[in-house]
Formats: structure tokens, C-alpha cells, sequence
């Protein structure tokens, strides 16, 4: 496997795009407080940069899940963390690295929307659209990209990449 070069997207573009998200966010949730729920691990460098440019009360949590797809089913998600914060009557936003089918943000936030958050947002930095089988919709996207594998700026493969700086494509050598 070899990363490819120039990056998909550069690590200067990541940083002026997040500060474009924090700002239509703001401007979304007003100065009110935010319960912020980072998707591990993929989300955590996106969610640390995030968090840094927005200046209501935020509080910071952490989910993690993992999809297994069914040989029949539409699949089962398992949760290995759940937030430790009650997020009932909160402003909630989900942080995100990557929607691809959509499988795992689908269920997440359905067994979220269970603690009767009082709002409930999603916020990608990557969307590949084209891959998309569960019908769900970001309110924010930092990036939309094609159908490439990618890593760094906390993707991996197989717990490599996640410290590259950019984005980069991923392909067999
Ligand atoms: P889903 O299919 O449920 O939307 O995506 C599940 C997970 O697959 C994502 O959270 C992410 O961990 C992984 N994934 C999907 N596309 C990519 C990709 O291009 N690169 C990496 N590193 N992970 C991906
Ligand atoms: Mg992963």
C-alpha cells in the first residue's frame, strides 16, 4: 500500500475549511452551549481543531463503534464507549471522520436520539456520497470526495496513517 501524493486534500486547506464550519455553526446554535460527541477514533484530531475554533460552552465526549455487515442483515453496530455525559435536553453535535455508507452514523444516531437530545446535528469532515446506502444527510461536510480510500488527519488503515497532517489516497502498491 503506498499513500499518494499530493494529498486529496492539504493540511492548510483542513484548517480553513474547520474554521468555515465553526463559524456557519455558531451561527447555527447561536451562543448557546454545545455537547460535543467525537466519533473515535477517526474523529479525534478533526474534533480537537474543531473544538478550538468555537467559542460558546462546549463540553467534549466520546462514542465509539464498530459496523460488522451481515451476510443477510443490514449489518449490527457495536458500541464500545458510549458518553458518560447525560445529553438529555442538550445540544448535541456528532463529529465525524468520514460518512461513507452510512451504516455506523445511521445507528449511532438513532440509539443517541434515545437520550431525547434536544437537537441532534452531524458534523463529517469527508462525505463520499456515492457510496451511501442508509438515507442520512450531514448538516455539516467539510469535505465531499469520490470514492477513493483515505487516510491521515486520524484515518487509518489498519492503525496506520492516522498522523499525516493532509488527506491522502490510499492504493495498492
Ligand atoms: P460507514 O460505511 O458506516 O459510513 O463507515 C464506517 C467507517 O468506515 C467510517 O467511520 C470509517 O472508519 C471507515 N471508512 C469508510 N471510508 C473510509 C476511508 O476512505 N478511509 C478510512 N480510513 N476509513 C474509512
Ligand atoms: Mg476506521
Amino acid at each position: 500500500m503506498h499513500v499518494i501524493d499530493p494529498p486529496l486534500v492539504s493540511a492548510a486547506a483542513i484548517q480553513a475549511r474547520i474554521g468555515e464550519l465553526a463559524f456557519e455553526i455558531e451561527a447555527d446554535f447561536g451562543g448557546s452551549p454545545l455537547a460535543l460527541v467525537c466519533v473515535l477514533k477517526g474523529g479525534l484530531f478533526f474534533a480537537a481543531d474543531l473544538l478550538r475554533q468555537l467559542s460558546m460552552p462546549v463540553s467534549l465526549d466520546f462514542i465509539r463503534a464498530q459496523s460488522y455487515a451481515g451476510r443477510h442483515s443490514k449489518g449490527t453496530v457495536e458500541v464500545s464507549l458510549w458518553p458518560s455525559i447525560p445529553l438529555h435536553g442538550e445540544a448535541v453535535l456528532i463529529v465525524e471522520d468520514i460518512l461513507d455508507t452510512g451504516r455506523t452514523t445511521d445507528a449511532l444516531m438513532t440509539r443517541l436520539r434515545e437520550l431525547r437530545p434536544a437537537r441532534l446535528a452531524l458534523c463529517t469532515l469527508l462525505d463520499k456520497p456515492s457510496r451511501r446506502i442508509f438515507p442520512i444527510k450531514a448538516d455539516y461536510v467539510g469535505f465531499t470526495i469520490p470514492d477513493r480510500f483515505v487516510v491521515g488527519y486520524g484515518l487509518d488503515c489498519d492503525e496506520r496513517y492516522r498522523n499525516l497532517p493532509a488527506i491522502h489516497a490510499l492504493e495498492p502498491d
